[in-house]
């Protein structure tokens, strides 16, 4: 007897199980409404679940009275096109993340929750032929018409936000501007463009690398190649963008644009707005769930041209990409180091292939990554090695503060050269990569000091909360004065963090005008925005901070940058240790003259002749990235090596053993002595949150091999009963190993 054959989807379902689930799709759905990439609501466990279609078929392994039916279907056109979904699925392979969660959880959160992808339009005024055509003169006798109609004939479209800002009378100049039919009022999702003239303003003359760069990449347009832009700092890499980004617009394509830090996203997003009129959408996680859903369906569906954003925007789907433009491509921030561990680099790569179009990786101090896949020709190197315009590059002094007076951690001699900046009515920058007010608190009687019930770290002072902090858990505990351990002594903060030289600058200079920029100082909405837009128009005389400030900023009027306590860098067992400080020298030294007037950068150290540091006082980055691949070469280190990191965590330290003692077997049977097993051994940071932390490490000198014994090892390890009571993850080509 013939079975009726029932239409079955396989769909992504957003939970850790690597599989996908079969769902009988009922009577009462038309087939037609079923297509790969749709949502649908499914009833799992108990509870229901937004799901994506993977596949459609009539064939499954599950009785069919046991199948469970979609609940509806959520979408009418599928969200994600076939090499959006071929980019998860090389995802899922290569990082063994689970397939539902990493097609869902890479949605906009309201998309996973189930809401309409629904783009909203939005009101736009313009005028009518009428309108456009009447001689604002003839409207002297009603002067708030007549000045609206004046802007309106100038602008020609504005957004409603813009009319209303006009005037406060905008309501009843609205209406009889409508009754007189001089004015519309249109919804549409952006102003109307025309991609042939997409530049509002006049174009940079490009120097001659510049060019270079932009007719070597143009011609590369429509087919896959990965470029690496080697250009110094203020060398004008962004103009080199823009230019491009010009070429891909008249092409009718769209552009994507990642930046490592939201904090760059506002001044760039300025600058592109004012080159270009196509409509420019904005992505990162400080956004509203609401703007992240619009910028995501603005790509989607190609209203917009241009997406600026940070990691989390990579998977927003786009109707026809050009060209992928990653900026600060060294910078880990690029790297996700939770849940879907990915690199944001590598990642681009791979769409802009499985797209074949060009992808262009931008830096001052490339990663080491980046600069071996030049080594190996995958990658294209262009270079940009002089500042652009007048701009000449700094100068860099190495500052011996050993038996020097200090006062809270700045050198006489360096408070010298910030009271001559300041004289000369020009900005100082000064660096120091640790919030708060102390990074210790310590009883100099007994040696005690303060630390996390919860981790194995110190806690930090924050004097302006009255606090004491763990930065790995965020517990807060009350700031104590006396050592509660012998009850003698008073306590003492040790070391330098931000809060401590913003305060001994407001004492040493009452009269200028002090920016910190930190996580703290920035945590309000907007707060940051309001201090760069402060920075820019020169209102600020001294700007301190964190690493929010070492990265790409264009601030022309600093001449003086400042390092402070960088030398706890130059012995970290990390062998990423060094690259990372060169990048973060070089990069804040870039932040000093960048304007006409020739800029100073200062090193604090009491390591003056360290070998790193003298080697960058030549600025020479190609230099020392040569130097430091040879070193990674011989140690068969990466990018000589590829490294996978099993990261676990238990309640104790013995569920964890157990589970190594488990694996063992398992990483034998399938190794066969290709692949290093490193380990198990405590994490750098043994305990966290009050969990205790163990780590694996694999290493191969071939990608192929690595991932090969991972494909085989991975399913088994979910159904080790040693791996109930820990958790686990997977981080595939791990920056650092904490
Ligand atoms: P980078 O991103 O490489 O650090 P920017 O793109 O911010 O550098 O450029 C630094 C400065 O140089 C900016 O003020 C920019 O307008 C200017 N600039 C860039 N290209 C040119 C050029 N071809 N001629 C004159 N000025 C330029
Ligand atoms: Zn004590
Ligand atoms: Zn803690």
């Amino acid at each position: 007897m013939k079975h009726k054959k029932f239409l079955i989807v396989r769909l992504a379902v957003p939970v850790i199980l690597n599989q996908l689930f079969d769902y009988l799709v009922p009577e009462t759905i038309l087939s037609a409404e079923i297509k790969i990439g749709l949502r649908v609501l499914v009833p799992f466990r108990q509870k229901e679940k937004v799901a994506i279609i993977i596949d459609i078929t009539t064939e499954t392994e599950i009785k069919t009275e046991k199948l469970k039916a979609v609940i509806k279907v959520l979408d009418k056109t599928s969200l994600l096109n076939s090499k959006d979904r071929e980019l998860l699925h090389w995802l899922c392979h290569y990082y063994h993340h689970p397939i539902g969660y990493v097609f869902c959880n890479t949605l906009p959160s309201l998309l996973k929750k189930g809401k309409e992808a629904i783009l909203k339009k939005e009101n736009f005024y313009s005028l009518t032929k009428d309108g456009l055509l009447l001689d604002a003169r003839s409207l002297n006798r009603s002067p708030k018409q007549q000045f609206f109609i004046k802007k309106l004939q100038q602008a020609k479209v504005v957004h409603e936000k813009t009319f209303k800002s006009w005037d406060k009378s905008w309501r009843s100049v609205k209406t009889a501007l409508l009754k007189k039919q001089w004015l519309k009022i249109e919804q549409r999702f952006f102003t109307d463009f025309n991609p042939i003239t997409p530049l509002k303003e006049l174009e940079l003359k490009l120097n001659n690398s510049q060019q270079q760069a932009v007719d070597t990449l143009n011609n590369a347009l429509g087919d896959f190649n990965v470029f690496l832009l080697e250009g110094v700092t203020g060398s004008g890499k962004t103009e080199v963008y823009m230019q491009l980004i010009t070429k891909v617009l008249i092409k009718n394509q769209q552009v994507m644009v990642l930046l490592p830090e939201i904090t760059l996203t506002p001044q760039l997003a300025s600058r592109f707005k004012s080159r270009f009129s196509v409509p420019i959408v904005i992505f990162h996680s400080k956004l509203s769930d609401k703007q992240r859903l619009q910028s995501w369906l603005a790509m989607q569906m190609g209203e917009a041209y241009i997406l600026l954003g940070t990691r989390s925007a990579l998977f927003t789907p786009f109707k026809n990409m050009g060209l992928l433009i990653l900026d600060e491509e060294h910078d880990s921030s690029f790297k996700q180091q939770d849940n879907l561990r990915f690199s944001t680099r590598d990642v681009a790569v791979m769409r802009a292939k499985l797209l074949n179009i060009p992808i262009l990786l931008g830096s001052a101090t490339p990663s080491l990554e980046s600069l071996a896949n030049v080594e190996k020709k995958r990658y294209q190197l262009l270079r940009l090695p002089q500042r652009a315009g007048d701009a000449k590059a700094p100068e860099l002094i190495i500052l011996d503060i050993r038996n020097k007076r200090m006062q809270q951690g700045l050198s006489t001699v360096l408070l010298q050269k910030i009271n001559q900046t300041l004289n000369n009515n020009e900005q100082v920058l000064i660096f120091l990569n640790r919030r708060g007010f102390a990074p210790r608190l310590m009883c100099y009687g007994c040696g005690w000091v303060a630390r996390c019930l919860y981790c194995e770290a110190n806690l930090v002072i924050h004097q302006q909360q009255n606090q004491l902090r763990c930065h790995y858990c965020q517990h807060q505990y009350l700031l104590i004065n006396t050592c509660p351990a012998c009850q003698k002594q008073p306590l003492n903060p040790l070391g330098l963090g931000t809060e401590r030289v913003e305060q001994l600058l407001n004492s040493l200079y009452p009269n200028k005008t002090i920016i910190r920029l930190d996580a703290e100082t920035t945590r309000i909405k907007g707060r940051l925005e309001g201090y760069l837009t402060q920075i820019n128009q020169g209102d600020a005389d001294i700007i301190l901070g964190t690493q929010m400030l070492a990265k790409g900023h264009h601030f022309p009027e600093v001449t003086l940058a400042v390092l402070l306590d960088i030398d706890s860098g130059l012995f970290s067992l990390d062998f990423r240790a060094a690259e990372k400080l060169a990048q973060l020298i070089i990069q804040v030294a870039g932040r000093a003259g960048r304007g006409s007037k020739l800029g100073t950068v200062i090193l604090q150290t009491r390591q003056p002749s360290h070998p790193l540091l003298t080697l960058l006082v030549k600025q020479d980055y190609s230099k020392f990235a040569k130097e430091a691949l040879i070193e990674r070469k011989l140690a068969l280190l990466p990018p000589y090596s590829y490294q996978a990191l099993l990261r676990v965590e238990g309640d104790d330290e013995i569920a964890p053993q157990n589970f190594f003692n488990a694996l063992k077997p398992l990483t034998e049977k399938y190794n066969q002595g290709l692949v290093l097993v490193l380990g198990a051994v405590a994490a750098p940071m043994p305990k966290r949150e009050g969990r205790y932390r163990f780590q694996l490490l694999f290493q191969s000198e071939k990608r192929m091999v690595l991932q090969h014994f991972l494909t085989q090892l991975m399913p088994d390890i979910n159904k080790l009963k040693e791996a109930i009571k820990i958790q686990w993850s997977l981080d595939v080509d791990p920056i650092d190993l904490y």
